[in-house]
């Protein structure tokens, strides 16, 4: 994967840079208006963060501007506690809103233009069931037919949607609908419902109001109102672009223009907020920023960096079919930012003692370590080496297959940055169990040192009487599926969980790795790269792995 990626030349634009540079070449618009517009109702996820990019880039790139608009028109599902996320995880990425607006702040606007498509006699109040509303607007293969309210006078739709803004009907007694075409072949333009009564707080009007716009009403409007040049949504929206065209032409206000992309799909995972935040309520995770949930949040808390996603927002580009995206792309990424950055260090697992029985004594060496061979600013450290230490039980073999260059009986191996050593005798218990490895070493060897030997293998280990223990958590895959979108039919989401997706460990870990800040990059030797736990304390350090070194599900499917 990694040659694939790298080879790939330059990107030309894609399809949405060649509209904004025609519109500005052509001199339709000065400069370029953008908008993110999250219904705030959970966290973002890694799609919300390929939408992110895209607009704030493109944005960026054409010396424009980006909103945040928060689409907050149903306050049945909305909370502040998420208008709060967004924002930080938007900030985060690294991106700057030109300025923070709330669809809400418009139910006064949109109320008056509700008005005056009523008095073009471009809507009127429906007294019809939802039920009855439902059934009205017919089949894609059949017309619909018109409601016995259709043809009320614009006095009376007039007077009756006032009554309604005053709260005197009941939720779900009357709504507004345009009046457009109960036989157009989009079903969508058969007279939409634009309000609804409902009789809900809202989170930030209170109970100021009692109907609420409808999303296809609210979102181009709101487009509309703050000039966005360019709003760009997901395909699925591609059927209700004719209808944000109506409202546009027949309102006559500042024509934005819809323009859909591919939404972002990722295997083994999902990305609907509704069952991300099943998983969160019913326990599957611990909470939205479980590192095992594709959420901003999560993916910080699992050690993704900005620069990352930003990556892969790039990699993936901007395409106008759905696709899946290989989740190892996202790995990819993330090791290709932690690689320059992460200092690197030792820690073990799961360990087995080796004791190397001449070694003297109580005697304790500092050695030198390298802490990035990527990044020669990021210098060295000390790391105590003595007569006992840890290595990885699966650094041993008792008895190895041939071309086995790590520990066996009577074979050796090097410890890096410090010596040769050789494996003498191995200690077992009543049970057979392997205790300990008695070793030797060889003072020739010391890493650094002339005219040094070579052997085939290097591995990891941490000095015994110097390390300090750290918890580590290590994720897999959320889901055992890789296209969670096209699951059997009749079958849960739910029955994909991945059952072995967190295991944690008591490790040893290198002194240097006791008193790490939250949220620090480092890589394990030959392990992977891992972060500091946002809740890691100073002597209880908690590290979750980012990503493993390698991608080792690659091999395993090719196995398969
Ligand atoms: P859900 O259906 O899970 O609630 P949503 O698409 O309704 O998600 P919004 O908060 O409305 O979520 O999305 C805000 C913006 O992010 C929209 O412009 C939407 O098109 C975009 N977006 C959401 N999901 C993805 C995705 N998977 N890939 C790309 N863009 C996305
Ligand atoms: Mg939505």
């Amino acid at each position: 994967m990694t040659d694939v990626i790298e080879k790939t030349p330059e990107r030309s634009l894609n399809f949405i840079e060649e509209i904004v540079e025609a519109d500005l070449a052509s001199g339709k618009y000065t400069g370029i208006i953008t908008r993110f517009p999250p219904e705030p109702n959970g966290y973002l996820h890694i799609g919300h963060a390929k939408s992110i990019c895209l607009n704030f880039g493109l944005a960026k790139k054409y010396g424009g501007s980006t909103n945040l608009r928060f689409d907050d028109t149903n306050p049945t599902k909305e909370d502040v506690e998420y208008v709060d996320s967004i924002k930080e995880d938007v900030r985060w990425l690294g991106f700057q809103w030109a300025e923070e607006r709330y669809a809400s702040d418009y139910f006064g606007q949109l109320y008056e233009w509700a008005i005056a498509l009523i008095k073009k006699g471009l809507a009127y109040v429906d007294d019809q069931t939802q039920e009855e509303i439902r059934t009205g607007r017919g089949a894609v293969t059949r017309p619909g037919e018109e409601s016995p309210f259709r043809n009320r006078s614009v006095e009376e739709n007039l007077d009756l949607f006032i009554r309604m803004k005053n709260g005197e009907f009941k939720d779900g007694e009357k709504v507004l609908r345009a009046k457009i075409d109960m036989a157009h072949p989009n079903m969508l333009l058969r007279d939409p419902i634009l309000y609804r009564i409902l009789h809900t707080d809202h989170h930030r009007t209170g109970h100021t109001w009692c109907i609420y716009p409808m999303y296809d009403y609210a979102h181009g409007q709101s487009d509309s109102i703050e000039h966005v040049t360019h709003s760009i949504c997901t395909l699925e929206f591609d059927v209700h672009r004719p209808l944000y065209d109506w409202f546009i032409e027949k309102l006559e206000i500042f024509p934005s223009r819809q323009y859909e992309f591919a939404r972002l799909n990722l295997t083994y995972t999902i990305m609907s907020k509704r069952k991300l935040l099943e998983l969160v309520k019913s326990g599957y995770v611990r909470d939205w920023d479980d590192p095992r949930m594709p959420t901003i949040c999560g993916l910080r808390r699992r050690g993704y960096t900005p620069e990352s996603i930003r990556l892969f927002a790039e990699k993936v580009g901007v395409a106008k079919r759905d696709n899946v995206i290989d989740l190892s792309l996202l790995e990819w990424c993330v090791r290709e930012d932690l690689n320059k950055r992460a200092n690197r260090y030792m820690a073990v697992l799961k360990p087995v003692k080796v004791v190397i029985t001449n070694y003297p004594e109580g005697q304790v060496e500092e050695l030198d370590a390298i802490n990035n061979p990527e990044d020669e600013s990021a210098g060295k450290r000390k790391i105590p080496f003595s007569r006992e230490v840890y290595i990885e039980r699966d650094d041993f073999m008792e008895n190895p297959p041939k071309k086995y260059f790590r520990l066996s009986p009577g074979n050796e191996v090097r410890l890096k940055y410090a010596y040769i050593i050789k494996c003498e005798t191995v200690i077992k218990d009543a049970l057979g169990n392997i205790t300990e490895l008695h070793c030797t070493y060889d003072p020739a060897t010391r890493s650094g040192s002339e005219n040094n030997r070579q052997v085939k293998g290097a591995i990891h280990w941490v000095s015994a009487p110097q390390a300090a223990t750290a918890q580590v958590q290590l994720f897999d895959r959320l889901f055992t599926e890789a296209h969670m979108d096209n699951i059997p039919e009749g079958k849960d989401y739910k029955n994909f969980l991945n059952p072995d997706s967190l295991q944690t460990l008591t490790a040893f870990v290198e002194p240097a790795l006791k008193n790490l800040p939250p949220s620090t990059h480092v890589q394990f030797e030959r392990l992977g790269y891992f972060v500091t736990d946002k809740e890691s304390a100073r002597d209880n350090p908690v590290f979750n792995r980012t990503v493993t070194l390698k991608d080792t599900w690659a091999k395993v499917a090719t196995k398969n």
